[in-house]
């Protein structure tokens, strides 16, 4: 009997997105293990439906094997349309014929969704005690060992495998029961490209690291990424066989819209993000490979807009060598002959679209010929200080270059602008500053305003609708570099730190509430609930 394999995602926190943040996506990560699993269980049929309903050899829907199932509950609660009942039930009826411990219920936890994840598990562990849980994403892989009813004394296991890293590979062993015991590792993990020696078991709480799929030690993997199979779109399908994720308006895409992953990873290190600790490296698909899921996608649902959503389109500059230029060239120019009508939006960094082409037109004019309607642009601040202790590697002169080039060829640019105090970098090379001292209060008041208008100015002068303006104000998100700092930092400093949430384990810095009062009061479009305290009703 195959198994069944029910993979998930807990709600979004809204909390953590209190302005319009980008519109549900299809959750890519699961829909790769999920293509993985019906690759494996229907001997490739879904690789082989895909090639031939692009080459139109094939015309009907896709039949699946019937092993992997899915429920996008991000999506469901950007609508308010979340229930456990509901997942329970798909889950159960997925279950019906198979004896309960040849089910697997898989769980992709990002760190502001443990809140909920973790209820979701206790109530998952108690109605199908014989199921098989794991869990992977970000959350597992900084905090595997939180993954408990109390953490702290390893009491109550919420989860029978852990995977860390990218579960690609590590699902198939997981599922084929070959990671059961240690002695069970030590024999399979080689097989499935897993490193033994990186997992630890304790009991029957196994922690599985998955790594980077087919990362190459030089850190730039040019195509790697085509040994992946196609997502598996078709698990989440509405009733009507069609995918139900509304286009980003703001960036000029239009319906049916999807959105594609073309590479993981960003060897950049800006202070306050996540990836180049979580995605060391840069992945992709080659051009080929991504023309060919947008054909299918537009063959297949009627798709007219595809929004990229990874953490660098163009990569080029950072900390590693080689740049994907030259593949984003010859892809804007197949796409530009095979689907002419397709609109599509990316993110990228300034200086990566300012950069000359040895062929002539800018980037810009490369990817707007070729139907780019929109860019999310990591702006940052419009101070030339905050940007260096962000290491954002890009100045305000390059930020208004690349936005104003957007401009003239017609590209939307939704910016991100990420407020926080400047001293708490700085906190350790003035041990003497008392935080009570009126002074010093002051001061820091005057800084915060400074640096609000500097930067309120600069998006106002760039003509910067307000709904295409991101503003955050800083968190220590775990493990960015300002989140190590802080974590390290407020032994001795405590006021350095204004909250601590020890379930998503986010550090709010001092200033936290100051900036968020700021920014999303003032703006007068905010949820109530956008703060610490805040806990979602599940
Ligand atoms: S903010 Fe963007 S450019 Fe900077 S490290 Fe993260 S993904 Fe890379």
């Amino acid at each position: 009997m195959p198994p069944r394999v029910f993979l998930t995602t807990p709600p979004l926190n809204m909390a953590e997105t209190p302005l319009q943040y980008h519109r549900p996506l299809a959750p890519l990560g699961i829909a790769y293990l999920g293509a993985m699993l019906e690759d494996r269980y229907s001997g490739g049929a879904w690789s082989q439906y895909v090639e031939k309903r692009v080459q139109g050899k094939v015309a009907h829907p896709y039949a699946s094997c019937g092993v992997v199932r899915a429920l996008d509950n991000m999506r469901l609660s950007f609508y308010g349309q979340y229930s456990y009942e509901r997942l329970r039930s798909q889950i159960a009826d997925h279950a019906t014929g198979a004896k309960e411990d040849e089910l697997f219920i898989g769980l992709s936890v990002l760190s502001d969704g443990m809140h909920d994840a973790r209820r979701m598990l206790i109530k998952l562990r108690r109605e199908f005690p014989r199921a098989k849980i794991v869990v992977g994403g970000p959350h597992a892989t900084f905090f595997p060992d939180d993954f408990y009813s109390v953490p702290e004394r390893r009491e109550g296991p919420l989860a029978d495998f852990v995977v860390r890293n990218e579960g690609e590979l590590a699902i198939l062993g997981i599922v084929e029961g070959k990671f059961d015991t240690p002695a069970d590792l030590e024999r399979n993990a080689h097989r499935y490209g897993i490193n033994p020696h990186a997992c630890t078991y304790h009991d029957d709480y196994r922690v599985i690291d998955g790594g980077q799929y087919a990362a190459p030690a030089a850190g730039f993997g040019a195509h790697v990424l085509d040994a992946l199979p196609p997502p598996a779109y078709f698990l989440f399908e509405d009733e009507s066989g069609s995918l139900p994720y509304e286009p980003d308006r703001r960036y000029g895409l239009q319906a049916p819209a999807a959105n594609i992953n073309s590479s993981r990873g960003c060897p950049h290190k800006c202070t306050f993000c996540t990836i180049p600790m979580l995605v060391p490296g840069y992945r992709t698909l080659s051009a080929q490979r991504i023309l060919q899921l947008m054909e299918f996608l537009s063959v297949q649902y009627g798709v007219q807009s595809i929004f990229f959503r990874e953490d660098n389109f163009i990569y080029e500059g950072g900390t590693i060598a080689g740049s994907r230029w030259n593949d984003v060239e010859d892809f804007c120019k197949e796409l530009k002959k095979r689907l002419p009508d397709m609109k599509w939006a990316i993110e990228a960094r300034a200086d990566n679209l300012v950069q000359p082409t040895p062929s002539g037109p800018s980037r810009i004019a490369h990817l707007a010929d070729a139907g780019l309607t929109g860019i999310y642009v990591g702006v940052e601040s419009a101070s030339d200080a905050m940007l260096k202790l962000y290491v954002k590697g890009s100045t305000v002169n390059t930020m208004s270059e690349a936005i104003q080039a957007c401009g003239s060829h017609n590209v939307a640019v939704v910016t991100t602008v990420c407020y926080g105090d400047p001293d708490i970098f700085l906190r350790r090379d003035y041990p003497l500053i008392d935080d009570a001292d009126d002074h010093y209060k002051f001061n820091l008041i005057e800084q915060r305003e400074r640096i609000l208008g500097e930067t309120r100015a600069f998006l106002d002068h760039h003509e910067i609708p307000l709904e295409r303006r991101e503003e955050y104000a800083l968190v220590g998100i775990p493990v960015s570099a300002i989140y190590k700092l802080l974590d390290r930092e407020r032994v001795k400093f405590p006021a350095l730190v204004e909250s601590v949430d020890t379930e998503s384990r986010y550090l709010y810095p001092k200033g936290f509430r100051w900036w968020a009062n700021a920014i999303y009061d003032l703006k007068r479009r905010v949820r109530p609930y956008v703060s610490y305290d805040y806990r979602p009703p599940i």
